[in-house]
């Protein structure tokens, strides 16, 4: 448990994020990697729209559903040997 709020990833902003923006840059992560950035409500399009541009952008996933406190199948990696 933590009292820690997640904060928008975005220049100056410190507002609450609710979204998580997953991105994955082809040139230098292996395909199944994934970066995270975190968004308040209103820099979700402008970040997800910085990521699109660059072909980065994977996926767009409301905080309280990526942070899955069971661990059953959601978007983390998969089992790793
Ligand atoms: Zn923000």
């Amino acid at each position: 448990m933590s009292d820690e709020t997640p904060i928008c990833s975005a220049k100056g902003c410190r507002d609450a994020a609710v979204w998580v923006l997953a991105w994955n840059n082809p040139k230098i992560h292996t395909p199944e990697r994934r970066k995270t950035w975190l968004a308040c409500d209103e820099h979700r399009e402008h970040l997800s729209q910085f990521l699109g541009v660059r072909g980065f952008l994977k996926d767009v996933v409301a905080l309280s559903e990526w942070e899955q406190p069971e661990g059953s199948g959601g978007p983390q990696h998969p089992a790793a040997g």
